[in-house]
């Protein structure tokens, strides 16, 4: 079976790991600091923080941008739980943006006309999560412009997207966003095994994010209400969690980093191919923003409709081909339809996800392989 993704494990991915296992430190210590200060770099963020997940990464950045019951958290359909589910983590309260039909990202058109709306009813967003989908970025520039206008926070969710730009900026640097989330599942771009990181510019929103990371505990002098207590002494000053990236995953993590650049490299050949390849087939190929130069996490192809996805997913699968969706829309899920939410909400994200298909995309696919997955697909829309 070919895989829709697959990490990357080197030989010196596995002594880097094996080196931390022969150290005084196997949870958080200095690899983890080593992988926030090369993945700041990398994306030219001045801030970094390490977490578990990014599903732990998104829930920390809502706390410190100070989500909490009573406010609105918006985000798009087209995407996966964890973008959603973070404002409920904080008891704070889920709305979603329909997506652009072209980009499959946050409509800005959409976002604008739902805040005009959202201002008269007393129900503006404290924060929204734009989702970088398929490792395309979002148009930020625009939606930063409405989160000055009506006030609203932003946290980029790029757990597609390291290694990607938008006009000409690394995604991650934080340029129009508060705080942007990375994910290293090993479906991802470059992978930890289980991990995310949180990027931002401010030093407080960085120690914010890092104190909640770790039990809301703090050995700050600035922070802390006692007087030289000892040398031993913390206090614990708000409710965190245990949300820590340990040295083993931070020391893959740095070295798989080395290699983000020619993966991106790699994932581009393999996407013009597929343009190439597909160009005379009745389907749609994903079309590029010409801000953005997207990681290509994903290349998902459009069919015309419910029925043609089902027949050509299932000939796929039974070729060997280990195509995938992306995404199921959100709000259609049981669990958000018994909080009030319906098939029809989004109309865009919905129309989108009848016809989607993820095709194989990760570097090490073969122009062989390629050619299978081409052939396969051919086979199934003859
Ligand atoms: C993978 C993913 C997440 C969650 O990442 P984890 O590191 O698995 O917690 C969140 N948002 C999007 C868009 C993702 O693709």
């Amino acid at each position: 079976m070919i895989p829709y993704g697959r990490q990357e494990i080197l030989a010196e991915d596995i002594e880097a790991v094996v080196a931390v296992l022969q150290s005084d430190f196997i949870t958080q210590g200095p690899a983890v600091v080593q992988f926030e200060q090369a993945l700041a770099k990398e994306v030219g963020a001045a801030q970094a923080v390490a977490f578990n997940s990014a599903t732990s990464a998104l829930h920390v950045a809502c706390l410190a941008l100070g989500l909490g019951a009573g406010d609105w958290l918006w985000t798009v359909p087209n995407t996966f739980v964890a973008s959603a589910n973070c404002a409920l983590y904080c008891g704070a309260q889920v709305d979603f943006v329909d997506i652009d039909p072209r980009s499959y990202n946050m409509s800005v058109d959409a976002l604008a006309e739902k805040l005009r709306w959202a201002e008269g009813a007393g129900k503006l967003p404290k924060v929204v999560i734009p989702v970088h989908f398929a490792g395309q970025s979002c148009q930020m520039s625009e939606i930063k412009a409405l989160a000055d206008q009506y006030g609203f926070a932003l946290i980029e969710d790029a757990s597609h997207a390291i290694g990607g730009r938008y006009l000409d900026q690394p995604i991650g640097a934080c340029q129009y966003a508060d705080i942007t989330v990375f994910s290293f599942h090993p479906v991802k771009i470059i992978t930890t095994a289980e991990g995310g990181v949180a990027t931002c510019k401010s030093k407080q929103l960085a120690d914010t994010l890092a104190r909640l990371r770790s039990h809301g505990v703090t050995r700050d002098p600035s922070l802390i209400s006692a007087e030289d207590e000892g040398g031993w002494y913390y206090e614990q000053i708000e409710l965190g969690f245990n949300y820590r990236m340990s040295d083993l995953h931070a020391a893959l993590g740095v070295s798989q980093l080395q290699r983000l650049s020619t993966y991106i490299e790699r994932r581009h050949e393999i996407k013009q191919r597929y343009d190439a390849l597909l160009a005379d087939l009745p389907l749609t190929v994903p079309w590029q923003h010409p801000d953005s130069h997207s990681a290509l996490h994903l290349y998902p192809i459009q069919l015309h409709d419910r029925a043609e996805r089902r027949r050509v997913f299932d000939d796929l699968r039974q070729a060997g081909i280990g195509v995938n969706v992306h995404y199921i829309p959100v709000h259609t899920q049981p669990y958000y339809q018994k909080r009030g939410f319906a098939w029809g909400d989004f109309p865009q994200a919905e129309a989108y996800y009848q016809g989607a298909i993820s095709l194989p995309m990760f570097p090490t696919l073969s122009a062989a392989q390629q050619d299978e997955v081409v052939m396969a697909l051919q086979k199934a829309l003859a």
